[in-house]
């Protein structure tokens, strides 16, 4: 049975490039189920299916093909031939998730889709990471990780990847999103049992040697 290491944590704690770093050095897989939820947004937009209407977006459930890369060498996100890893990045997308994301019957096909991916992997383990996979997606992990940082660190390192837009809108956005997403699953607060890793003070290497440390403990 592979081992699973589950991660969440608010955007712009660095969560996705930890995970998939922390990954590889385990020598594990890696689930991004942020993008996920992102191509089905996607997708949504693609279709000019209206992300704010539940029933639409759960009909189109029935035609979303997505496939999403666990090799954290090799990551990609696919749907249907388009090859969406760039583009699920977008603003716009970015934009629409979270409207997605609180619809629940999106939730239950996505953990299904996340908990079969991780049963069948063919890694030793598999680092996956989001908001929810310490209490819902995977609550039995061996590991289980919050990664924060605090509201500044986080808007800095997000405005450093998104170059063209001012560190205020990206501030906003970023504000925004957490509070949108946090009413449908708390990743603020670590649940019983979850290993806190504040990354404020610790660059990228620090902060993948620290999940490291809790893996290995
Ligand atoms: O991690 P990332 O910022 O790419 O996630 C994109 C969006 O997907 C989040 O803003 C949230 O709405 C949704 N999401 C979620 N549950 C997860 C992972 C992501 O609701 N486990």
């Amino acid at each position: 049975v592979p081992v699973v290491v589950a991660i969440d944590g608010p955007a712009g704690s660095g969560k996705s490039s930890v995970s998939r770093a922390a990954a590889r050095a385990l020598g594990y897989a890696y689930l991004d189920t942020g993008a996920s939820y992102r191509a089905l947004a996607w997708n949504l937009l693609d279709t000019q299916v209206d992300p704010a209407d539940p029933d639409a977006v759960i009909a189109s459930l029935t035609d979303f093909d997505f496939a999403i890369g666990t090799d954290p060498e090799a990551y990609f996100v696919r749907v249907g031939s388009s090859d969406v890893t760039e583009a699920i990045r977008e603003p716009r997308v970015t934009g629409a998730v979270s409207a997605v994301a609180r619809i629940p019957e999106v939730r239950a096909w996505l953990t299904e889709r996340f908990r079969s991916i991780m049963r069948d992997t063919e890694f030793d383990g598999i680092v996956a990471e989001g908001r929810d996979i310490t209490t819902v997606v995977a609550p039995d992990a061996p590991v289980r990780i919050l990664l924060t940082a605090d509201e500044d660190a986080r808007m800095a390192r997000r405005s450093k990847e998104l170059t063209g837009e001012s560190a205020a809108a990206v501030g906003e956005a970023l504000r925004t999103r957490d509070r949108a997403d946090s009413r449908v699953v708390d990743f603020m607060n670590a649940a019983e049992g979850v290993t806190t890793v504040d990354s404020t003070h610790l660059d990228f290497d620090e902060t993948v040697a620290a999940v490291v440390d809790v893996v290995h403990d």
